[in-house]
Order: structure tokens, then C-alpha cells, then sequence
């Protein structure tokens, strides 16, 4: 026996265990073996598959894998389901959406114990983090559904959603993915990860228990090839994804070209920087909270540990001290620190990972004890002396493994913090407000975190920038993933005023060269424009430019790839445009207008000449070009973010930021209007820009370059490449310094466009030529500001 003296010393914790009484009584009702749920009822199980607990690797349940068969029944069910859903008032889809976060909380424990088993993560996480913010999720979208027609006026669902989940935040992951669909009057089928399903089955009894009209939400477990199936299916409108990039290059370009909407979630490899007058003390904890929270398998866990230099040997010594504490067992245990890895897969993927570091040279440290060895279970570890360049400094590792590194000048921390191809979040250590908020707007990522680490609530968005993914989730900014502009909104319009006269027959004899009265009889030169210089096309080709009825109106330069690369380089060199003030951006943007209003009836004339709308269609376009760049002017300095309203004593900033380098590809009708409806939001949200005018009617565009080198805009902001549209617009969508690509034109284009753009992940924004650029409500706006522009939040904590 041990003397209370003898306990004192040794302060062992005795178990202190989570009942899973309550859980499998609920397994055992349903036989431990689970269907779909489709249509508002449980289909039969078929072929099935095993869920396994990972901390016992135990079979705990088997689980229906989805086939295409599945798939229909539940995407026909969401088809069928949508008109209904979407009648209903607003205020009674708020009332579901309410009534689901109230069952959540009735069935908390169950889920907490259910999640834990399955997943492996701790009870103390699925208890006191996942469930609660489960529910806060339904809760804070149940408010967005009630603000629907208010706050997205002129905006409607998307239609049938398909969702697809990762095994790390089971729940977590289907309420952010269900909770904004619903709220914005979609229906869903979700497919949750294969390693971890149980709790959507149960979230599946909540759904059936609160009578959510059959249809609206229909799950179907499976492999990633039920997941493929629901991407591929021709009636869904829109794919939210999270999981690995790898996956979410395949899911864009398995969607390319098809119209279907797309937010991707994806991995990371995010920098924890600690500079030198940070407390230590707290830095320490939020390691422990950034890499060893769910055992690192966190998309956004801070995985690289960036150290100013004369710190490094304090805190790591810290650091080590701590992790030797650090608990690892049981994930029902209530005093365990950390749980299981998912699945053997992982676990095996993570030790080769840590193998490769050692191998690599960098210093391996794990705590002194052991795991238990009858689950999945690793310990947390730390790696030193590594080398930015190396695999565990690179490849995100998805488990608790930290690798340090160190740095001398907060210059130096933002180019380590930066030196990746991923974008998703950071955390800043320092007790200075002002390094903190000089350094957040710095880094490369959609969260930012000050004096603190994974923080998450469904008010303020959450995603990536890069290869991390696009698209957010949480927030408004997150609701605008589900939401189309309102069908039928200005499309008669655009179809009444679109000039699309036929091209007379190629070869008829041209008319006198500038055949339009006023237009400039002057043979001019016809050059590129790029790095504010015109620029001769690399291939030294030009087309003739001809009128529909086959009037010659001048020749435009053919430009190539190597002018394309040209392009981008220019744009690089400029994007201290991204840190120009809004007013000085506005200042240029209505400069631009005055030089085109000096000269409006010169472009009237040339576009007539390109396109014979006639002299007063011609003229409306230049008026509505002059009025365009005042709106984008205006909207410089105004399109501001938000506060977010977080549940902690501080502020989440929502900011929008430029993309950087934004690819252009113009449509054919409106030659002018269409490229300044274009170019203008993406340079006054401080991006530059490469352009591709109208194929058929570039002389706009050619004719445009000498008001912008009158109008003060910085050489290389717009950079105009005229040519064969979908060609060049294919080129910029596979260069990787190249952030994004909006296109106007055919399916194809845009399919070739959304294809290539997986190289890098950069952004996309595809639309067929049938938009009315006169019409202001569908030719300017925050939608063009939202597609310029990236939220990054930057969670900042205050108080003693
Ligand atoms: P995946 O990206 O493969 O899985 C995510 C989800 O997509 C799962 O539901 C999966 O099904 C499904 N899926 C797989 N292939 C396809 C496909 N071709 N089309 C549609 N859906 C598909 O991640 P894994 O679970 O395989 O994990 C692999 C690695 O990914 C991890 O080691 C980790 O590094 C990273 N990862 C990153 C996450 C993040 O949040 N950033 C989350 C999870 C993993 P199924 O479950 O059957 O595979």
C-alpha cells in the first residue's frame, strides 16, 4: 500500500473513464450494420465495410459502401425534394435548421461518445470542442436562413448540393457542409469518410426524429469512389469538398466545364511563428493545442514551428519538458491529452514520414514514455535541425509531429511562413500589436491567428488561400458558396440588347480600311501591351481584324505563350499595387474614365467600325465603360470586411484581400465594357491583371493602352495580350504564377480553363458570353469584387 506521502510524489492519474454504455446500446439497436439514408428512410444495407475503433482496433459496426445505383436514388430524392424546400418561408427553414441544433444538444453525449470511438480523438475534444461548435454551427445558419431573402437579396440556392467529408472532423465537418446548403435553401448528399461514418448516422435519426421534409438531406456512406460518383452526377449543381489536395485536384478537373459550383478544403502546412518577446509560457500551450490537438490530423494544424533564433534553445527545452507531461491513451479516458490515429493506413503513413525526417538528417524527440500499443496509437514528436527545404518541412504530415525551425528577422519569418505551396492558416506569437498586425497581412493564408491557435466558430470563415483550396466556410462569406445570382435576373435583358451579328463569309472583299466614317484611316502598328510598354508579339504574327460584314477595321498582334510569360512576369513585378491605398487606387481608376470620356467618341466609332451595333449602341458602351470604372473607383476604398462577432473576448477581422496575379479572358460582345467590367474590380481590389481582349474586336483593347499610359497606372498592372482566346486563356490557367483565371466565353474554354487551373488551385470564375454589361445590376458589383478578392480572418484575442 502507498503512503499519501508516496502519492504526493509520484501524482499518478488514476482512470477516469467516459461511459460507452449509451453508445452502443445505440449501435446494438441499429444491429451494429447501417444503410443509407435517402429520401427521409434508411435504405437496406448491402456490400458492406468495417468501422473500426482505432484505440481498441476493434470492429465496432459495418457500414453500407454506396454504389452508383445510390447515388441516383439520392440525388433524384435532393432533385425532388428541392422545389418544396425551396417554397417554404425562410422562417421555416430557420426553424429546422434550429430545431437540428437543438437535437444535437439533446443527443450531445451520444455524439461526443459515438465520435470518439470511431475516430479515435478524445473525449475531452468531441465533448468540449466538436459537438458544442456542431451545434453552434445549426445554430448561427439557422439565423442566415431567417436573414435569407434580407441579407442575399437577388440570390438564390445553388440547387442540389454534393458534399464530401474527411474522417478528422466527422461531425464537424457535416455540420459545416449541411448547416449553410440548408440555410441557403439547397438540398444535400453527403458522403462522410469511410473510416468514420457513425456519427452522421446518427445525425441522419436527428434529422428523421425533427421531421426535415424527406429529401432535403440524404446521406450515403462508401468509398471515394461513391464519393466520385456524386461528383460526376449530372444533376448536382455544386460539390463542396475537404480532405486532401490530392483529391481536390482530381474533383476540379472532374468538374471542369460541367457549370457545377465548387469549394475545396484542403491541406496545409501552416507556421506557428514565436518571436522573441512572445510569453513563453503561453506559446508552449498553444503548440500543445496546435499539433497535438485531434493527434495533428488537422488541416490547419500548426505543423511548422518558426522560432526567433535567441529563443529557440529556451523554448524547445520548454517544449520538450511539456511534451514529457503530455497524456496519450484511451480517448474516453477524460484526462487524456491525446487519442488514436484513424486507421493503420495513417499511422503507417506517419511513421514513414518521421523515418524519411530522420533519414534527411533533422533531429528526432519524442517524450520518454510509451503508448499503448493495442490501438493506433504516436506519440508526439518533435523535430530540430531541419531544413526548410526537406520532406517534413514540406509535406503535411497529418499527425503529431512538429518540425522547428528558426529564424532571425521577422522579414525572414514571413518568407519561411510563405515558403509553401499550401495557404490555409497561421499563428503569430508576440506581445507587440504591432509586429502581430504587420506580420498577419504578410501571410499567405485564409485564418490568422494572434497570441492564440485553432480557433473556429461559425461566424467567421475559414479556408484556404493556394493549394489549400478556395472557398470559405462560416461566416457570410461562407453562405455565398451556396448561392447563385437569382435566375432570370437581367437575362432577358442581356439577350435583347446582345449585338451578335453574323460574320459575313470570310474572304469578302474588305471595304476601304477604317471603313467607319470617323475612325482613323492611320495604318497603325499593332503591338501588345505589357509591362506598361507596348511590346512587340513574341511570334510576330498579326490577324486582320474585319467587321461582320467583312470590312477590314485593322489588324490586331497574334500573341503567343512566351508573350503570356512575359505578361505574368510584368504583373509580379507590379503587385505593389496590392499595397497602394484604396483612394490611390480610385484616383487611377477614375483617371482612366476622364482620359476615356476625352476620347469617347473615338471608341464609339472604332467599336461601331469592329461590330456595327451602329454609332449609338456604340456610344452607350463607352458611356457605360466611363461609368463602370467611376463605380470601381467608388467601390476602392469601400469594399470593406467585417468584424466578426466571435465568441471570445477579442475580434475576428475579416479582410478581403487581392488574389494577386488574376488572368482575364474577355467574352466577344461589348469589346470594351466587357474587358472594363472585368479589369476594373480585379485592379481596384489592388490585383494586376493580364488580359485577353475579344477575339473577334481587340482594337478596343489595342486602342485602350495609350489612355492608360496618360491615366498614371503603374507599368505592369494591366497587361493586354490579344490573340486566340482560348488558347492564351488555357496558357494562363497552367501557369503557376498565374492566382487566377476568369473567363467569359464558350463551355469548352471554360473547361479547358477549370482543368488546367488544378496545377496550382488557383481560382477560377468561368461564365457563358450571355451576361448584359449594360445592365449595372449583372455587369458590376460585389459579386465581381467578391470573385477579386480572398477573406482572410485574423483572430485577434484581448484582455489580461
Ligand atoms: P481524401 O482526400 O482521400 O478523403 C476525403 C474524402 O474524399 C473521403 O470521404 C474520401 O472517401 C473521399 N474521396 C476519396 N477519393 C475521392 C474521389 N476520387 N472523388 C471523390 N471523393 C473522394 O483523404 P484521406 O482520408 O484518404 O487522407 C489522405 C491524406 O489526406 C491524409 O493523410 C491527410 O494528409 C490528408 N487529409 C487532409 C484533410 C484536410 O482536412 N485537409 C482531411 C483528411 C485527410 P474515403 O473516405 O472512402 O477515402
Amino acid at each position: 500500500m502507498s503512503t499519501v506521502a508516496e502519492i504526493f510524489k509520484t501524482m499518478e492519474y488514476g482512470p477516469a473513464p467516459e461511459s460507452d454504455k449509451e453508445a452502443l446500446a445505440w449501435l446494438g439497436k441499429h444491429e451494429r450494420v447501417f444503410g443509407h439514408y435517402i429520401d427521409g428512410a434508411w435504405t437496406e444495407p448491402g456490400d458492406t465495410f468495417d468501422v473500426v475503433n482505432p484505440a481498441t482496433a476493434k470492429v465496432i459496426a459495418r457500414v453500407t459502401n454506396g454504389t452508383t445505383d445510390d447515388v441516383d436514388a439520392a440525388v433524384d430524392a435532393a432533385k425532388r425534394a428541392l422545389p418544396g424546400w425551396r417554397a417554404l418561408s425562410a422562417h421555416a427553414r430557420a426553424r429546422y435548421l434550429y430545431a437540428i441544433a437543438r437535437g444535437v444538444q439533446k443527443h450531445s453525449r451520444l455524439l461526443a461518445v459515438l465520435e470518439s470511438m470511431d475516430n479515435g480523438k478524445s473525449i475531452r475534444e468531441t465533448r468540449d470542442i466538436d459537438v458544442p461548435l456542431v451545434a453552434r454551427h445549426f445554430y448561427h445558419h439557422a439565423g442566415w436562413a431567417q436573414l435569407l431573402e434580407t441579407e442575399f437579396a437577388g440570390y438564390e440556392g445553388v440547387g442540389v448540393v454534393g458534399q464530401i467529408i474527411p474522417w478528422n472532423f466527422p461531425l464537424l465537418m457535416l455540420a459545416w457542409k449541411i448547416a449553410p446548403a440548408l440555410a441557403a435553401g439547397n438540398t444535400v448528399v453527403l458522403k462522410p469518410a469511410e473510416f468514420t461514418p457513425l456519427t452522421a448516422m446518427a445525425f441522419a435519426e436527428i434529422v428523421d426524429e425533427i421531421g426535415l421534409p424527406p429529401g432535403v438531406v440524404n446521406i450515403v456512406n462508401g468509398h471515394g469512389e461513391t464519393g466520385a460518383a456524386i461528383v460526376d452526377h449530372p444533376d448536382v449543381d455544386k460539390i463542396a469538398f475537404t480532405g486532401s489536395t490530392e483529391v481536390g485536384r482530381i474533383i476540379r478537373k472532374a468538374t471542369a466545364g460541367s457549370g457545377k459550383k465548387l469549394s475545396l478544403e484542403l491541406g496545409g502546412k501552416s507556421p506557428f511563428i514565436v518571436y522573441d518577446d512572445a510569453d513563453l509560457d503561453s506559446v508552449v500551450e498553444g503548440v500543445v493545442d496546435a499539433i497535438w490537438f485531434n493527434q495533428g490530423q488537422v488541416c490547419c494544424a500548426g505543423s511548422r514551428l518558426l522560432v526567433q533564433e535567441s529563443i529557440q534553445d529556451r523554448l524547445i527545452a520548454k517544449l520538450r519538458a511539456r511534451m514529457e507531461r503530455l497524456r496519450v491513451g484511451s480517448p474516453l479516458d477524460k484526462a487524456v491529452d491525446m487519442g488514436a490515429i484513424v486507421a493503420p493506413v495513417q499511422l503507417e503513413r506517419i511513421k514513414g514520414l518521421v523515418q524519411q525526417g530522420v533519414d534527411e538528417g533533422a533531429t528526432m524527440w519524442q517524450p520518454s514514455w510509451a503508448c499503448p500499443t493495442d490501438g493506433y496509437f504516436y506519440p508526439p514528436t518533435l523535430f530540430t535541425d531541419v531544413q526548410p527545404s526537406s520532406t517534413i518541412a514540406q509535406v503535411e504530415i497529418f499527425g503529431p509531429v512538429l518540425v522547428a525551425m528558426s529564424f532571425r528577422t521577422p522579414e525572414e519569418s514571413v518568407a519561411l511562413a510563405n515558403n509553401t505551396p499550401y495557404g490555409l492558416a497561421a499563428s503569430v506569437w508576440t506581445e507587440s500589436i504591432n509586429l502581430a498586425l504587420d506580420i498577419a497581412p504578410k501571410i499567405k493564408a485564409g485564418v490568422v491567428w494572434v497570441n492564440s491557435t485553432n480557433l473556429f466558430d461559425a461566424s467567421a470563415g475559414f479556408g484556404g488561400y493556394r493549394e489549400s483550396g478556395f472557398g470559405r466556410e462560416g461566416g457570410k462569406e461562407g453562405m455565398w458558396e451556396y448561392l447563385v445570382r437569382s435566375r432570370g435576373t437581367g437575362r432577358a435583358a442581356s439577350r435583347r440588347v446582345k449585338q451578335a451579328p453574323s460574320r459575313a463569309a470570310a474572304g469578302a472583299k474588305s471595304a476601304a480600311r477604317g471603313s467607319s466614317s470617323e475612325s482613323p484611316a492611320i495604318d497603325r502598328t499593332p503591338k501588345l501591351f505589357i509591362g506598361g510598354k507596348q511590346a512587340r508579339p513574341d511570334g510576330a504574327y498579326t490577324r486582320r481584324i474585319q467587321s461582320p460584314s467583312g470590312a477590314t477595321v485593322g489588324e490586331s498582334p497574334e500573341g503567343n505563350r512566351k508573350d503570356i510569360r512575359n505578361a505574368v512576369e510584368a504583373a509580379h513585378a507590379a503587385k505593389g499595387w496590392s499595397r497602394a491605398t484604396g483612394h490611390n487606387r480610385a484616383q487611377i481608376l477614375y483617371y482612366i474614365a476622364e482620359n476615356l470620356a476625352a476620347r469617347a467618341d473615338e471608341f464609339a466609332a472604332r467599336i461601331d467600325a469592329m461590330t456595327e451595333v451602329g454609332r449609338r449602341n456604340a456610344a452607350a458602351e463607352v458611356d457605360a465603360s466611363i461609368s463602370r470604372l467611376f463605380s470601381y473607383g467608388a467601390w476602392a476604398d469601400k469594399y470593406d470586411g467585417a468584424v466578426h462577432n466571435v465568441p471570445i473576448r477579442g475580434v475576428a477581422l475579416a479582410m478581403n484581400e487581392p488574389i494577386g496575379v488574376v488572368g482575364i479572358a474577355c467574352g466577344d460582345t461589348h469589346p470594351l465594357l466587357g474587358m472594363v467590367s472585368l479589369v476594373a474590380p480585379a485592379i481596384a481590389m489592388g490585383n494586376t491583371t493580364i488580359v485577353v481582349p475579344s477575339e473577334p474586336h481587340p482594337l478596343s483593347a489595342t486602342d485602350f493602352y495609350s489612355i492608360l499610359e496618360t491615366s498614371d497606372v503603374p507599368a505592369g498592372v494591366i497587361n493586354i495580350v490579344t490573340g486566340a482566346r482560348d488558347t492564351l486563356a488555357t496558357v494562363l490557367a497552367e501557369h503557376d504564377d498565374v492566382d487566377a483565371v476568369w473567363y467569359v466565353g464558350a463551355r469548352d474554354g471554360a473547361r479547358a480553363v477549370e482543368f488546367a487551373s488544378a496545377s496550382n488551385m488557383k481560382r477560377t470564375w468561368t461564365f457563358l458570353d450571355d451576361r448584359d454589361w449594360l445592365d449595372r445590376d449583372e455587369g458590376e458589383g460585389r459579386e465581381f469584387l467578391r470573385a477579386a478578392t480572398q477573406v482572410k480572418n485574423i483572430w485577434v484575442p484581448y484582455g489580461e
